[in-house]
C-alpha cells in the first residue's frame, strides 16, 4: 500500500495552497461581509488550469486525476469555502455533464469556456418539492417542432446567476413510460434565454461569496439538440455526477477542517490564560488532538475514493462514506476551533467564524447525511 502522493501531485498542491493563500486569503473575509461574487478570482483560478483539471487534454482540459483535482479543492477549501464551492461546481456539477454525456459537437461547442474557467455552467437539479427525493422533478419540457418548451423551477443552483454564467444543465419530464413513470431528461438551458428568470440571490447563513439562485422557466424555448445523453436517461446520468461530486464535497470538507485545525493550534499556543498557553490545557489539547484525528481520517477516506474512480473502480459508496465523514468532521472541526478561540470566536474579524458558518451546509448539499447513510445501507444490502 502507497500513502505518498507523487511528487508532480505535490508540487501541484504546493502552487495551489500558495495561489489560495497570497490571492484569496486576503480577500475572504471582505467578499463573506459584501457577498461580492469575484469573478477576477474565478478567472485567476482558471488560469492556473483548475477549471479543466480533471478531463481529457483533447477536450481542454489537464488530463490530471481526480486525486490532484481533490487536492486542488482542498487547498482552496482551507482559506475560503466560497471559492472552493464556485470551483467545485463549476468542474464537477458544470462541465462534467457535458464530458460525460455530450456529443462531440456538443462538447466542441459548450465546453472550451467552462474549462477555461472563462465561463461557467450550473446544475439544476433541486427544485422547492423535490430535493433529496430529486427524482419528483416536476419541471417539464415538451418537444414543439425543432425546439424543447421547459417550464418549471428549481431552487438553491450553484454559479446560476453570475455575470460569467453561461448555461445551466437541468432536469426535466420529457415524458412518461407504460406505467406512467416520468422519464427524465438533461436539457442545457443557456444563460439569457427567453422565458429563464434568475431570481434574486439567496441571503445564506454560508458559503456568502458563492452564487446561489432559483431559477424559474416560463415557456423558455430551447432548440431540439440541447438534449444531453439519451432522452430518459437523465436521472441517473445525474446521479452518476452526484456520485463523484461527492469526492470533491469530501475533499473541501478536509481542507476546511484542515484550516480550522491549523487555525486552533497556533491560537492554543498563542493565547495566555492563568498565566500560561491555554493548549498547556488537557482539555484543549485533547480538542485538537480530536481535531487532527478526525482531518487525518476524513483525508484518507476522501484519497481512498478518489484513488478508486481514478483506478476505474466501483465507487459509489465510498464516496458517500467520505462525504457523510468529512463533511461531519469538518463541522466539528468548525465547532471546536470556534470554542478555543473563546469570545474572539464569535467575531467575524476571525476566520473560524465564518468557517463555522460555512461548513453546515457540506451536510446538505450533493445529498444530505441522511442520504448518505441511505446510499451506505443499500449499498450494503439493507
Ligand atoms: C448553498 C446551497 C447550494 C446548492 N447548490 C445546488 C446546485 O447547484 N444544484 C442543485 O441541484 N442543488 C443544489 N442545492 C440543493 C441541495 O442539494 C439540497 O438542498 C439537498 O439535496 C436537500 O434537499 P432539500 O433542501 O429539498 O431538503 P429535503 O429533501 O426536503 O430534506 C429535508 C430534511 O429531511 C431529510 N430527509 C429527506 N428524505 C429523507 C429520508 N428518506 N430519510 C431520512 N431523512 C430524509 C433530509 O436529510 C433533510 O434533513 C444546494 C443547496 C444549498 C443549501
Amino acid at each position: 500500500m502507497q500513502f505518498d502522493l507523487t511528487e508532480e501531485q505535490e508540487a501541484f498542491r504546493a502552487v495551489v495552497r500558495d495561489f489560495a493563500v497570497t490571492s484569496i486569503a486576503p480577500r475572504a473575509a471582505e467578499m463573506d461581509a459584501t457577498g461580492e461574487f469575484p469573478v477576477d478570482l474565478v478567472h485567476a483560478m482558471g488560469d492556473l488550469g483548475l477549471f479543466g483539471l480533471p478531463f481529457p487534454e483533447d477536450l481542454g482540459g489537464g488530463g490530471s486525476d481526480y486525486l490532484t483535482y481533490c487536492i486542488a479543492i482542498e487547498e482552496i477549501a482551507r482559506v475560503d469555502a466560497s471559492m472552493a464551492i464556485t470551483l467545485e461546481a463549476g468542474v464537477s456539477l458544470g462541465a462534467a455533464p457535458f464530458v460525460y454525456f455530450g456529443t462531440p459537437e456538443q462538447q466542441k461547442r459548450w465546453l472550451p469556456d467552462l474549462v477555461s474557467g472563462r465561463r461557467l455552467g450550473a446544475f439544476g437539479l433541486t427544485e422547492p418539492e423535490a430535493g433529496s427525493d430529486a427524482g419528483a422533478t416536476r419541471t417539464t419540457a415538451v418537444r414543439d417542432g425543432d425546439e424543447w418548451v421547459v417550464n418549471g423551477a428549481k431552487t438553491f443552483i450553484t454559479n446560476s446567476g453570475t455575470p460569467i454564467t453561461q448555461n445551466v444543465t437541468i432536469t426535466a419530464v420529457t415524458s412518461r413510460d407504460a406505467g406512467g413513470r416520468p422519464q427524465i431528461t438533461n436539457i442545457v438551458i443557456p444563460a439569457g434565454t427567453e422565458g429563464l428568470v434568475v431570481e434574486s440571490k439567496y441571503a445564506k447563513m454560508g458559503w456568502r461569496a458563492s452564487d446561489t439562485h432559483g431559477l424559474v422557466f416560463q415557456d423558455c424555448r430551447v432548440p431540439a439538440d440541447h438534449v444531453l445523453g439519451a432522452e430518459g436517461d437523465g436521472f441517473r446520468n445525474f446521479l452518476r455526477i452526484l456520485d463523484e461530486g461527492r469526492i470533491a464535497i469530501a475533499a473541501m470538507s478536509v481542507g476546511m477542517a484542515q484550516g480550522c485545525l491549523d487555525e486552533a493550534s497556533r491560537y492554543a499556543t498563542e493565547r495566555v490564560a492563568f498565566g500560561r498557553p491555554i493548549g498547556k490545557n488537557q482539555g484543549v489539547a485533547f480538542r485538537v488532538a480530536d481535531m487532527a484525528t478526525a482531518v487525518d481520517a476524513a483525508r484518507l477516506l476522501t484519497y481512498r475514493a478518489a484513488w478508486l474512480r481514478d483506478q476505474g473502480r466501483s465507487f459509489k459508496k465510498e464516496a458517500a462514506i467520505a462525504k457523510l465523514y468529512a463533511s461531519e468532521a469538518a463541522v466539528d472541526a468548525t465547532r471546536s476551533a470556534t470554542q478555543i478561540f473563546g469570545g474572539y470566536g464569535y467575531m467575524d474579524e476571525y476566520p473560524v467564524s465564518r468557517m463555522y458558518r460555512d461548513a453546515k451546509v457540506l451536510e446538505i448539499g450533493e445529498g444530505t447525511s441522511e442520504i448518505q447513510r441511505q446510499l451506505i445501507a443499500s449499498e450494503l444490502g439493507l
